[in-house]
């Protein structure tokens, strides 16, 4: 029996997927072998690849204009790539925090230059996002980075920031899951185990004029310029993955795109979080301007239900509910592939473990 998984992360792969992966696990398109069996500089990988990056930027709206590159090393990789390529021989970048991997970004680039923090939501424990009239970008910062959806906390930006140096975002658990105007981003950055895909394959997409010479010390895998100018096969790339993020992207359109995608990303949340808040067992902390379509984190009003609530789900085949450690209580990630079916499972499920416990 397939679960409704609500991991945060690797998380649910669309059924279609799976299924057409194992139909060509043995022989893909008659070319007798599995993709994970393919040379990478082969004509059957590189029509893999190559479709894979044209569906993103059909799905994104991404123009010549910027570099789409196929990465290792996660998200993680590129707290540290980012600063590496983008400062040249500048020093000072801003970072706005409205959740831990905010926070770790910037720690991370503090390594290469000046961290200037323009606002953060620490004081508030994470749950809103500082008004941005009163943001303190600097000047001076080669790039303002931010996160557009913090997945821990379940903050997530409804709007692009106006600032006047360029936008690096890591959208890792939000990237394609609503229309976005690329033109308005120097870099946007996102692991693919969240909304694209299974772990192991990072996507860049960075503007070409931005970058600079890199830091002499960046690895070569993490050089955004050779990469590209490789097509991100400056190493072996990470194969299988990058053919199932090309599957997931396939999936993505038949689904009506990003536009459609949202219509039902949408219509999730706002089932999930209509039953928290008509409920006093159940409470989500985040403002509610800046709640997550993506990631629900909330509470029950007993903690010491929890974990009778965590193994009665999961008996209902609603599995992986368990907060993250850092902020306990529970958190339902509802990524693209999660269907309506699962959020009203979930619902429901909570509906009545409230009757027998409130
Ligand atoms: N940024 C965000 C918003 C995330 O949710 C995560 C992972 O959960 C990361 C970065 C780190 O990603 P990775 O594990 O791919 O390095």
């Amino acid at each position: 029996m397939r679960v409704y998984n609500f991991s945060a992360g690797p998380s649910m792969l669309p059924e279609p997927v799976l299924q057409r992966a194992r139909e060509e696990m043995l022989d893909w398109h008659g070319s007798g072998m599995s993709v994970m069996e393919m040379s990478h500089r082969g004509p059957h990988f590189r029509q893999i690849a190559e479709n894979t990056e044209a569906l993103l930027r059909e799905l994104l709206g991404v123009s010549d204009e910027y570099h789409c590159l196929f990465l290792q090393g996660g998200a993680t990789g590129q707290f540290a790539a980012i600063p590496m390529n983008l400062l040249g021989d500048r020093r000072i970048m801003s970072y706005v925090l409205t959740g831990s991997w905010g926070k770790k970004a910037a720690a991370e680039a503090k390594k290469y230059g000046e961290v200037m923090i323009a606002a953060s939501s620490e004081d508030a424990k994470f749950t809103t996002i500082p008004d941005p009239a009163a943001w303190d970008v600097d000047p001076e910062a080669v790039y303002l980075h931010y996160t557009s959806n913090e997945t821990i906390g379940g903050v997530e930006f409804p709007f692009v920031p106006e600032v006047d140096v360029p936008l690096v975002c890591d959208m890792s658990s939000d990237i394609l899951s609503r229309p976005v105007d690329v033109s308005r981003f120097g870099v946007i950055y996102a692991g693919a185990q969240k909304n694209m895909g299974p772990a192991g394959i990072t996507v860049v997409i960075v503007r070409k004029d931005l970058l600079r010479p890199p830091h002499p010390a960046t690895p070569q895998v993490f050089d955004y310029a050779k990469q590209a100018e490789a097509g991100s096969m400056l190493n072996t790339p990470p194969t299988y993955n990058w053919y199932l993020l090309g599957l997931v992207l396939e999936w993505l359109r038949d689904q009506g795109g990003v536009e459609g995608i949202e219509k039902r990303n949408i219509e999730k949340a706002g089932l999930l979080y209509g039953a928290i808040d008509a409920s006093d067992f159940y409470y989500n902390p985040v403002d509610p301007r800046y709640r997550s379509c993506m990631n629900v984190p909330f509470t029950l009003a007993d903690p010491s239900l929890d974990g009778l609530f965590l193994k009665e789900a999961e008996a209902e085949g609603l599995v992986n509910l368990k907060g993250h450690r850092s902020v306990g209580g529970m958190r339902a990630s509802i990524y693209n592939v999660m269907p309506l079916e699962g959020v009203q499972a979930l619902v429901q499920f909570m509906q009545e473990f409230e009757r027998r416990h409130g």
